[in-house]
């Protein structure tokens, strides 16, 4: 038995704050009747501030990979061709169940180390002359790399192409932690999920449309009863229509996770994940002194704010130090994912996280690479404090 808290810094799930939790604790209630109703209303207004944006957006009992598959059977048909920009294992997954629909699936390659190219994109657009690209599939976030993409610069490369295609993007592991806009960004398709930084369980994922991409689903041919935004819409703008029972305790926990997202307003939570991404960052950036562990992600202003994937020095087994770091502190790290499996560990820094929480979980990792015997810097947690005194 571990004594103490259980640092849980994973890139999601995330912590759950306590206030969240007693919002849940709670009898439940008839999801037909008006309180339910103004709940549910003042989630999905929460949301749309969320998002940035005045379109609709469904909520699922389902996680993001239900949301994935929501995008892809609401607007296509088989034989449609998607474009996916290759970022790390969730960008080629998404591909994935696209393949598996039986659509046909292009990767725009893609160093994992650094952010998608918008001239890349511009320049495959312009030779899709008859516009065979139905859409371009985009991960804001790469949750297994830790390097964020440039998604109001790909808004741009689709626009300078002239090219009509969908723009959907997957916000799994930025919402609500990194700076979003769907509607200034252009963005047809906002894929989500509750586990990350709206802080509440996983369980619950969603989607916001686009006009556009609404007018898509009216000719699309794959086969969807669950996901079918048409019925869930309803005859309104919102969700009108829910199938099955209704998880209304989620809509509790989200009615209290937007409370405090507004409570601290986006821009300071955007703020604090920087603050803490970058103080995790000087600590690994310590630590590759003696040829030892370095940031996964190469170019400065692609880094993420929500996870740091940390590359070991080649024959270093990055899963020994995560379990070390389990075993002997009770701090959870994310793994290496596909590719990157026992190169990398991820520490994830978003949520409902704080400085010293950050520093605690910086601590135990690099007693962790001590006593995995992987060969690195001293002084990772004094960078890392050094630069949160200096940013006050
Ligand atoms: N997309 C991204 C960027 C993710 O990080 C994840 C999960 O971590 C997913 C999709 C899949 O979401 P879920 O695990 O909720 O199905």
């Amino acid at each position: 038995m571990a004594n103490g808290y259980h640092f849980f810094m994973n890139p999601g799930p995330t912590n759950i704050p306590e206030r969240i939790l007693r919002a849940m604790n709670r009898g439940t209630l008839d999801f037909t009747g008006a309180r339910f109703k103004a709940i549910a209303d003042e989630c999905f207004a929460g949301l749309q501030r969320v998002f940035k944006t005045t379109q609709p957006i469904l909520g699922y009992a389902a996680t993001g990979h239900g949301a994935w598959e929501a995008a892809l059977v609401n607007l296509f048909s088989p034989g449609d061709k998607l474009l996916v920009i290759e970022s790390g294992f969730f960008s080629l997954n998404w591909g994935l169940r696209g393949e598996q629909f039986g659509l046909e699936v292009e990767t725009l390659p893609n160093d994992w180390r650094r952010p998608g190219d918008p001239a890349k994109l511009e320049a495959r657009l312009r030779a899709d002359r008859e516009h065979k690209i139905k859409a371009v599939l985009a991960v804001h976030n790469e949750t297994s790399t830790g390097v964020a993409q440039p998604i109001a610069a790909m808004r741009k490369a689709i626009d300078a192409a002239g090219h009509p295609a969908l723009f959907l993007v997957d916000t799994i592991s930025s919402l609500a932690s990194f700076d979003f806009r769907m509607d200034e960004w252009g963005v047809d398709v906002v894929v989500a999920g509750s586990q990350k930084g709206l802080m509440l369980p996983t369980g619950m994922a969603f989607t916001a449309i686009s006009a556009k991409a609404l007018a898509a689903t009216a000719t699309a041919k794959l086969p969807r009863v669950y996901w079918d935004w048409r019925r869930l819409l309803g005859q309104g703008t919102q969700q009108g229509y829910w199938n099955g029972t209704v998880p209304v305790h989620f809509f509790y926990g989200l009615q209290e996770a937007l409370r405090m997202l507004e409570e601290e307003g986006l821009d300071n939570v955007f703020a604090r994940h920087h603050r803490l991404a970058e103080a995790t960052r000087r600590a690994v950036r310590a630590w590759r002194q003696n040829d030892g562990p370095e940031v996964f992600a190469t170019d400065p202003g692609s880094e993420s704010d929500t996870i740091t994937a940390v590359l070991l020095p080649e024959g270093c087994d990055a899963d020994k130090v995560r379990q070390l770091a389990l075993d002997k502190f009770n701090v959870s790290l994310g793994g290496g994912l596909d590719r990157l499996r026992g190169r990398v560990f991820r520490i994830g820094h978003l949520g409902d996280l704080n400085e010293p929480m950050v520093l605690g979980a910086i601590a135990a990792v690099e007693m962790a690479l001590d006593l995995a015997g992987v060969p690195h810097g001293r002084g990772g947690v004094q960078a890392a404090m050094e630069y949160l005194t200096a940013e006050g």
